[in-house]
């Protein structure tokens, strides 16, 4: 889409807001007048109504308010599939997830948290809200877009990569690191913990940041020392962790409160899939304790990402390629679709 086409579609959207709300304001008018009328005036009957020249606003208004939510939802249910690797934040008893390096709040959720009331339209939602500090503001579509955008020069590591050990695009701007990979589905599922695939670009080195959670430890009983499963204390009804589901990898390993299973998260929050049969993950509300037969050595679980000499260099050189990552960032979601593991 253009400059001026994007203009073009964002003026007609303000001017369907603004036409919606003068004939709500038109209705409301309309409401106080017939409220006023004594509670003897003759019942109109539906032919009458048709006369009534509110009506037709009256219809316009309604026929308006149910395009906007359909496409209010249209756009929560696109959120919801572009992001499904991105852990909820909740908000004001919503759900958001936050991209476009935190300057995007973009609505996942369609009901309220708190009393399950279902959005019906852009009017439910706040004008601004406040998060980690920062304000942000509404836009047409539900999401909220930071006032003053202020982008980290953080370093983000690169979906495909960590989904995956390889990345195919040799302009990457984001950071391809070894130990920021996924745990080999071998190592995961085979008795002996051998993968014989040659050139397997997976980790084969368990760690707490991409190995699931043993759900013998959940229970204080994994007597296993080389347990290549994460030994990470959950709580019963803790969510599964989007990051480690759908990217095998999650950056704050022990430390995060949601469960790291490879169970499908949308399936357990929206009682449905997006992806359908096509969905990788498990589709199931009670995973089978795995294999326990392990080689894991358990300084595995100490590693962090900080250590490897490789991020160390980038992060030193992180002043000349900071330009590349202000302009291309915002580029992630859009190219690190969906791409599962496993
Ligand atoms: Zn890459
Ligand atoms: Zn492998
Ligand atoms: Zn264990
Ligand atoms: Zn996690
Ligand atoms: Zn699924």
């Amino acid at each position: 889409m253009s400059e001026s086409e994007k203009l073009e579609e964002r003026l007609r959207l303000l001017e369907n807001d603004l036409r919606l709300q003068k004939s709500r304001l038109v209705e409301k008018l309309a409401r106080k007048h017939v409220q006023k009328a004594p509670k003897t005036a003759p019942k109109r009957t539906a032919n009458a109504l048709k006369h009534d020249p509110d009506f037709a606003i009256k219809v316009r208004a309604l026929t308006q308010a149910a395009k906007l939510k359909k496409r209010l939802y249209k756009h929560i249910y696109a959120n919801q599939v572009k992001f499904p690797y991105k852990n909820r934040i909740r908000i004001n008893n919503l759900e958001f997830v936050s991209t476009n390096k935190g300057a995007t709040l973009a609505l996942v959720s369609s009901k309220f948290l708190d009393s399950n009331k279902q959005l019906t339209s852009l009017d439910d939602l706040k004008t601004t809200l406040t998060y980690n500090g920062h304000r942000y503001i509404k836009t047409l579509d539900g999401d909220y877009i930071m006032q003053n955008p202020q982008y980290s020069d953080e370093k983000q590591f690169c979906l495909y990569y960590t989904r995956s050990g390889t990345c195919s695009n040799k302009n990457c701007p984001f950071v391809h690191s070894p130990t920021h990979v996924a745990l080999c589905p071998n190592v995961i599922q085979n008795k002996d913990r051998i993968c014989k695939k040659p050139n397997c670009q997976f980790s084969h080195t368990p760690s707490q940041y991409n190995a699931p959670s043993c759900k013998f430890f959940q229970s204080r009983n994994c007597t296993n020392e080389n347990c290549v499963f994460s030994h990470k204390s959950e709580n019963k009804d803790a969510r599964i962790c989007r990051e480690f589901a759908v990217n095998g990898y999650c950056d704050k390993g022990r430390a995060c409160e949601l469960a790291h299973y490879f169970e499908c998260p949308d399936l357990q929050e929206l009682g449905f899939c997006p992806r359908g049969s096509s969905c990788k993950l498990a589709h199931k509300t009670k995973v089978q304790p795995m294999n326990h037969k392990a080689i894991r050595n358990i300084d595995n679980d100490n590693v962090t990402q900080k250590d490897h000499p490789l991020l160390a260099a980038i992060q030193e050189s992180s002043s000349e390629e900071s330009d590349i990552e202000q302009t291309q960032t915002s580029d992630l979601d859009m190219n690190h679709d969906y791409v599962q593991i496993a």
